[in-house]
C-alpha cells in the first residue's frame, strides 16, 4: 500500500438518526422539539443584517456567552459555547482526556463518545448499566482519566439522583467528571447547582432539544474559569470563528425567554407521561424517562419490524442495532396529536396480531 494511503487517519464514524423529508412524516427519531423556538428568537433574526454578514463575528461570542451566564446565574468567565453540544464535548475530549488511563462511560449511552475517544486516541473502558438500565456510580470509583455520562442518560432516558453525582465526584476528585445534560429540562434536576463545590465538574447543555434549536447548532458547557480557559485555548487553536452571527443572536434571544422553555417543556412533559400510560396498557414496558423520548420494548413484538412498519407509514422512530438494547424503541415525544396517531396505529397493530 501507497505511504499516503497507509497514513490516512482511519475511524468509524458517529451515526446519527435519519433526517428524511416527506410532507406527510411523524417524525420522533431524533429528539427534536414539535414546538417553534421561542418568538424571541424570529425577532431576533429580523433584526439581523445581512450587510453585516461580511464582517467576522464575535470571536468570543461575548453576547451569547453572557447571556447563558445570566440564565444560569455564572460568571461568563465560566461559559464555553460551540456549534451544538456535539462540538463542545469534542473540545473537551481534546482538551481534558489526556490520560493513558482510561475515560469511563456507560455500555448504553450517547454513541458520539467512543467515536471521540478513537478520533483523539484516547483510550476508554466502557462500564455496563445494571439490568434495571440505570448508571452504577460504584463502577465509576476505579481508576480512570476522565469521565463523562449523559443525566438522564441517553437513549434510556433514565435519570441519576444527585447524590450519586456528589458520590462520583467525590471519589473521584484528580478526574475531570463531565454531565451531558442534553435532556436536563424535561424533569431533572441540574448538576449545575453542585458547581460551586466541585472544582472537577463540568456541565454540558445544548439548545438542540428544549429551545427548539437543533438546526441552529448552539451548545455550551459550564465549568470554573480556569477549565473553560484551557477549553477557549484549544479552541483558538482550532477556529476562532465557530459561532457564526444569527446563532449568536438568535441563542442570546431564546435564553432569556425562560418562561417559554418552562411552557414547552411542560407541554412534552405532560404528553410524555400520558403516551407512557398509554403505551403500557397495550403492554409495552418503558423505562421512566425523564427526557423528551420514551425508550419502549414489547414482550410479543419484534422492536426492528415494528420500526420497519412504522417507517412504512411515515412514522420515524429510532431502533439501535446494539447488543441489550435490540428488543427496543426509541421515541421522540412529538405534539399530542402525533402521539394520538402512534399510538392509534400501534392499536391497530396489535390487534392484528391477537395481542
Ligand atoms: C442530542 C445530544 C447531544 C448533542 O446535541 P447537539 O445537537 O450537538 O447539541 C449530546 N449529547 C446527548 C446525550 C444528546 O442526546
Amino acid at each position: 500500500m501507497k505511504r499516503f494511503m497507509q497514513n490516512i487517519r482511519k475511524v468509524v464514524p458517529y451515526v446519527p438518526g435519519d433526517q428524511p423529508d416527506f410532507p406527510d412524516m411523524i417524525k420522533l427519531n431524533t429528539n427534536e422539539c414539535p414546538y417553534p423556538p421561542s418568538p424571541a428568537v424570529e425577532q431576533a433574526l429580523k433584526q439581523s443584517e445581512s450587510d453585516q454578514m461580511r464582517l467576522y463575528p464575535d470571536p468570543t461570542a461575548h453576547a451569547l456567552n453572557a447571556a447563558i451566564a445570566k440564565a444560569y446565574g455564572v460568571e461568563e468567565c465560566q461559559v464555553f459555547t460551540g456549534v451544538g453540544s456535539d462540538d463542545v464535548l469534542a473540545m473537551i475530549f481534546l482538551t481534558f482526556f489526556n490520560d493513558n488511563l482510561p475515560v469511563l462511560f456507560p455500555d448504553i449511552t450517547y454513541a458520539f463518545y467512543p467515536v471521540w475517544c478513537n478520533l483523539f486516541r484516547i483510550p476508554y473502558a466502557v462500564q455496563p448499566l445494571n439490568d434495571n438500565f440505570e448508571i452504577d456510580p460504584k463502577d465509576y470509583e476505579k481508576p480512570n482519566g476522565g469521565i463523562v455520562f449523559p443525566n438522564p442518560n441517553a437513549p434510556t432516558g433514565i435519570a441519576m439522583p444527585l447524590a450519586s453525582i456528589e458520590q462520583i465526584l467525590t471519589h473521584n476528585p484528580d478526574s475531570l467528571v463531565v454531565v451531558d445534560e442534553a435532556y436536563v429540562d424535561f424533569g431533572t434536576p441540574s448538576a449545575l447547582s453542585l458547581l460551586s463545590k466541585y472544582e472537577n465538574l463540568m456541565v454540558v447543555q445544548t439548545f438542540s432539544k428544549s429551545r427548539a434549536m437543533a438546526g441552529m447548532r448552539i451548545g455550551f458547557a459550564i465549568g470554573s474559569p480556569t477549565l473553560i480557559q484551557a477549553l477557549h485555548d484549544v479552541k483558538y487553536s482550532f477556529n476562532s470563528y465557530t459561532m457564526n452571527r444569527t446563532a449568536i443572536a438568535a441563542g442570546a434571544a431564546a435564553v432569556q425567554d425562560a418562561a417559554y422553555l418552562k411552557e414547552t417543556t411542560g407541554k412534552i412533559i405532560t404528553t410524555r407521561e400520558r403516551t407512557k400510560a398509554a403505551l403500557r396498557k397495550m403492554g409495552f414496558v418503558c423505562t421512566d424517562s425523564k427526557s423528551n423520548f420514551l425508550f419502549v420494548t414489547h414482550p410479543k413484538l419484534d422492536a426492528h419490524a415494528l420500526f420497519e412498519a412504522l417507517r412504512a407509514v411515515h412514522i420515524f422512530v429510532r431502533w439501535f442495532d446494539a447488543p441489550r438494547i435490540r428488543d427496543y424503541l426509541r421515541i421522540t415525544i412529538g405534539t399530542d396529536a402525533q402521539m394520538d396517531v402512534l399510538l392509534s396505529f400501534l392499536n391497530d397493530y396489535l390487534k392484528q396480531r391477537g395481542i
